[in-house]
């Protein structure tokens, strides 16, 4: 763990901001095999990081467990020693983290920001937007889903590869789940309380999330937790046109051509070239040439990937 008794809210944290200028992560899912997809968000977080001086960490999202895949969490690894893209700090693994997530839960409990939900996802009609049926019948909190409130109001963010991007929660959404009514906690959730815990400023990941960041920002600004930069990649896609995934059967990295597939993934983020190499020289090269000015402002790249 990184944090011993972290502190969850900002008035509960030392004087003085000792946040770093810079602190990035990777933090996948192990649901399934890392894909040439993953290798793009890993590849372009840890560059972008350390072009910039900054610390790159590396945090295991494994609060879904019935969705863990079996043998993914040990591909992960093996693909980071690989590729030997090495964190700068103890990698974390949300599962050891839930005591953390229920006291934020808890916390905005207190401030009267959440509530159980008794409805299933039946009840939410076709539209999936949420009207908020539960939101002042105070059922009890146990074996109910837990939502967090939204306002009707516009949240925007600058993405550096996307732009402007923008949701108003209340028409889109509506209150959204933060721990389901089996006890998984969210992504949403876990993700923010992370990213605060583990003092990250700057996140770099999949296009596919850009559509999550403005219930992030909603919930980091609930907590009072500073705004993050984000950068959205461009998603690597099939032949078929549909995004790598794992639902999709992308292919597993294949961690004995790390040199090759390193190489792959800098020409799919416009790169400069890099020499095959040993692929520590590798990266401290594509660190060097990193210039974000060339990834395509797209939510998919043109070329097709297995
Ligand atoms: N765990 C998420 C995934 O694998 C990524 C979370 C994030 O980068 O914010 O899709």
């Amino acid at each position: 763990m990184l944090f011993n008794n972290p502190p969850l809210t900002p008035s509960l944290q030392q004087k003085g901001d000792n946040r770093m200028a810079y602190v990035g992560r990777f933090a996948p899912s192990p649901t399934g095999p890392l894909h040439f997809g993953s290798l793009l968000t890993a590849v372009a977080s840890y560059c972008d990081a350390k072009a910039q001086q900054g610390q790159w960490y590396v945090r295991i999202e494994d609060t879904d467990i019935p969705r863990i895949y079996p043998g993914s969490e040990q591909h992960i690894l093996e693909c980071l020693d690989a590729f030997q893209l090495y964190p700068d700090a103890e990698i974390i693994f949300q599962k050891d983290r839930l005591d953390l997530y229920e006291a934020v839960i808890d916390q905005l409990h207190l401030a009267g920001q959440v509530y159980a939900c008794a409805c299933t996802r039946k009840m939410l009609g076709s539209n999936h937007i949420y009207a908020g049926t539960c939101r002042d019948l105070a059922l009890p909190f146990e074996q109910q889903a837990i939502r967090v409130k939204v306002a009707d109001q516009s949240i925007c963010f600058q993405d550096r590869l996307q732009g402007q991007h923008c949701s108003n929660l209340k028409e889109d959404l509506g209150d959204f789940v933060l721990k389901r009514r089996d006890g998984i906690i969210n992504y949403q959730l876990a993700v923010v309380v992370d990213d605060y815990l583990q003092g990250i400023t700057h996140v770099v990941r999949g296009a596919d999330l850009l559509d999550n960041t403005e219930r992030q920002i909603w919930l980091a600004q609930l907590l009072g937790y500073p705004t993050l930069s984000y950068m959205h990649l461009p998603l690597a896609m099939n032949a078929q046109g549909q995004k790598l995934s794992k639902q999709n059967l992308a292919q597993a990295l294949d961690p004995t051509q790390a040199p090759k597939l390193l190489q792959q993934a800098l020409l799919a983020l416009h790169q400069p070239a890099v020499d095959l190499d040993q692929p520590e020289i590798m990266l401290q090269q594509a660190v060097l040439q990193w210039n974000t000015n060339l990834i395509p402002h797209s939510i998919e790249l043109e070329r097709h990937y297995l």
